[in-house]
């Protein structure tokens, strides 16, 4: 029995779940090297749990995840504090409706960060990101804090991107859509390819995302990649 199966229920089932997001963001494109991070809300307690920072998202095992309080002191857990805890603390705090959030400099996410614009709707399932996405100014918290507002996909210029979700399935899969998306608007940005008219965008939002469950449905299938990338690589 590995680790990560000898694990279960309450916090360790938070803790199952962010790995189970890290390994399948790696599985999908989003393990490029130290700085993924993938935190999840401690219900009623002012802190979160979070992945250490000196692994990449492909290598995190339930000895990676700790909890952390909002001024970045050890609750549970052993390893290296983030650099980065203070955006998960500063959004846990501003945002009562999130509960998840997921940074990383994914492949495609970090060259379309590289455009410094948002992402343009080139694909019916970009449009779960239709009036929900804004570039941050730069890449401080000071920035980006105020910048999110309402949205779920922040995108730092020159850096990389941040999904919120109320649920770790919604900011898993929003990110890997985002990279997925990312992808595709990169590899046509030289081209003329038409993005969706703007009449049409919060139609297909609605379709994909309340209709047809687009991200909960993406994130059965990130459970299912997590858990084949765990099973080959159990120690990451
Ligand atoms: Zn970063």
């Amino acid at each position: 029995m590995s680790t990560f199966e000898a694990v279960g229920g309450g916090a360790n089932e938070i803790v199952n779940e962010i790995v189970l997001a890290c390994r399948a963001l790696a599985a999908r494109g989003c393990d490029t090297g130290i700085g993924g991070h993938v935190s999840v809300r401690a219900t009623g307690e002012d802190a979160f749990w979070i992945n250490a920072f000196d692994r990449t998202l492909g290598e995190v095992t339930v000895d990676d995840v700790m909890k952390l309080d909002y001024d970045g002191n050890l609750l549970e857990g052993n390893r290296e504090v983030s650099l980065g805890f203070e955006f998960h603390a500063g959004v846990y705090q501003h945002r009562s409706d999130v509960s998840a959030i997921v940074h990383s400099h994914g492949r495609w996410i970090t060259a379309l960060a590289s455009l410094a614009r948002p992402l343009k709707m080139r694909h019916n399932l970009c449009c779960i990101f239709h009036d929900d996405q804004v570039l941050s100014p730069d890449d401080r918290f000071e920035s980006i804090g105020p910048a999110i507002e309402t949205n779920h996909t922040v995108i730092i210029p020159w850096h990389g991107a941040i999904t919120v979700g109320a649920t770790l399935a919604r900011a898993a899969a929003l990110h890997a859509t985002l990279e997925d998306q990312a992808q595709l608007d990169v590899t046509l940005e030289a081209t003329d390819a038409p993005e969706i008219p703007e009449h049409l965008r919060l139609g297909l939002k609605k379709l994909v995302d309340d209709q047809a469950g687009y991200l909960e449905q993406t994130w059965t299938l990130m459970r299912r990649q997590g858990q084949r990338h765990l099973e080959a690589h159990p120690t990451g």
